[in-house]
C-alpha cells in the first residue's frame, strides 16, 4: 500500500502496483471467463498421460490449449515449468515478471508472465477445482496451494546439505531429465534453472521475514481435483512430481519416508479446436544485451539530485 499525502494534506490510501496490475489484467478478462466457460462445458481430450513419480515429464501444447494436472491416486506437488516453443532458450514464464502483474501465489484467472524484454502472459489457471476456503480454514486467510518461489525448484545442493545425501530424487533433476527427452543434452544444458510454478502444496507466505510455511495436505485435497492451464502460444511444457509428494510426513523421518502418488495430466481443446488466447501488444523493449551493443540507443532516464536530505 502506498500511502500518498494530496494538496489538502489529508492521505490517501492507494495502492498503485495493485491499481496498474488490474488496469492491464483487465483488459483480456474476456477472454480468460470464455476459456473457463469452456472448460465448465466439456472440452475435447487430444492426449492423456499417467505420469509417474521420480521423473520428469514433457508435452507439446499448441496456442489456445490447456493443460489439465488431476489427482487420481492421491496429493501429489508438482513443479511446472513453461517455454515458449518458438524461443525456448529465451523466453518462459518467469517469477519476476508474473510477480509484477500478478502475484507469488495463485489462483483462477491469474497468469503467468514472461521473463523480459517479452513480459506478456504465456499461461493462465483457468479452473482449479481445489476447496480453497477449505485450505484458508485449515491454514489462515493468506494460504493457498499454487505458487512460485525465486528460482525454485528442489535440487541435489539442498538435499545434500540437508541429509548430508545430495543422491535423492528432486525436481530439478526430472526437470532437466524432460528437458533432454525434448532438446537433448547439448541445448539442455544451455537452460537457465527456470522457475518452477507449483500445484497441491498447502502454503502460505506468512513468515518474517518473508518466506513461506508449507502445510500438510491431508483432508485438503479430494479425488479427482485439478488444475486447467490455458497457453497463450505453442508451448513446451515440462513438470517433475516432487518427490516430497503429499507433504503429509512431518515427522521428519528422511526422504525414503516420503509419499508420492501418480499425476493424470491430459492435453483439452474445445470442440472447435484450440481457445482463444491472450493478444498482448510487443512490450517495446530491448533485451540489455542488444541494447549494450548499440550503445544504449535512445535511453531515456531520471535526474541526478544534489542536497537530497
Ligand atoms: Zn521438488
Amino acid at each position: 500500500m502506498t500511502q500518498i499525502a494530496n494538496k489538502e494534506s489529508k492521505t490517501l490510501d492507494i495502492d498503485l502496483i495493485a491499481d496498474g496490475k488490474k488496469k492491464l489484467n483487465d483488459q483480456f478478462s474476456q477472454v480468460i471467463a470464455n476459456a473457463k466457460q469452456k472448460s465448465l462445458e466439456g472440452l475435447r481430450v487430444v492426449e492423456e498421460r499417467i505420469c509417474e513419480p521420480y521423473r520428469g515429464h514433457s508435452f507439446e501444447l499448441k496456442k489456445g490449449q490447456i493443460i489439465r494436472y488431476e489427482l487420481i491416486e492421491g496429493p501429489q506437488i508438482i513443479d511446472t515449468v513453461y517455454r515458449v516453443k518458438s524461443n525456448p532458450l529465451g523466453e518462459y514464464a518467469d517469477s519476476y515478471g508474473t510477480s509484477s502483474f500478478s502475484g507469488l501465489v495463485f489462483g483462477e484467472d491469474d497468469s503467468f508472465w514472461s521473463n523480459t524484454p517479452y513480459l506478456r502472459p504465456v499461461a493462465t489457471i483457468v479452473r482449479d477445482t481445489v476447496n480453497l476456503d477449505k485450505i484458508k480454514e485449515c491454514y489462515g486467510p493468506k494460504a493457498v496451494h499454487s505458487f512460485v518461489y525465486p528460482s525454485g525448484r528442489c535440487n541435489a545442493g539442498l538435499y545434500g546439505r540437508y541429509y548430508e545425501d545430495g543422491y535423492y530424487n528432486n525436481c530439478d533433476l526430472n526437470l532437466t531429465q524432460a528437458f533432454v527427452d525434448l532438446f537433448g543434452e547439448e541445448m539442455a544444458s544451455q537452460m537457465e534453472t527456470t522457475q518452477a510454478f507449483m500445484h497441491f502444496q498447502p502454503m502460505a507466505y506468512d513468515k518474517f521475514p518473508t518466506n513461506y510455511s508449507l502445510f500438510p495436505s491431508k483432508g485438503i485435497f479430494k479425488k479427482g481435483d485439478y488444475v486447467d492451464v490455458l497457453v497463450h502460444d505453442d508451448m513446451y511444457v515440462a513438470f517433475s512430481p516432487c518427490p516430497l509428494g503429499d507433504q503429509n510426513n512431518f515427522n521428519d523421518e528422511g526422504p525414503e519416508e516420503w509419499v508420492c502418488y501418480p499425476i493424470k495430466v491430459s492435453i483439452l481443446e474445445g470442440a472447435d479446436g484450440p481457445l482463444e488466447t491472450v493478444e498482448i501488444r510487443n512490450s517495446n523493449a530491448p533485451s540489455a544485451i542488444e541494447w549494450l551493443r548499440e550503445g544504449r540507443k535512445g535511453m531515456k532516464h531520471g535526474k541526478v539530485g544534489t542536497n537530497g536530505f
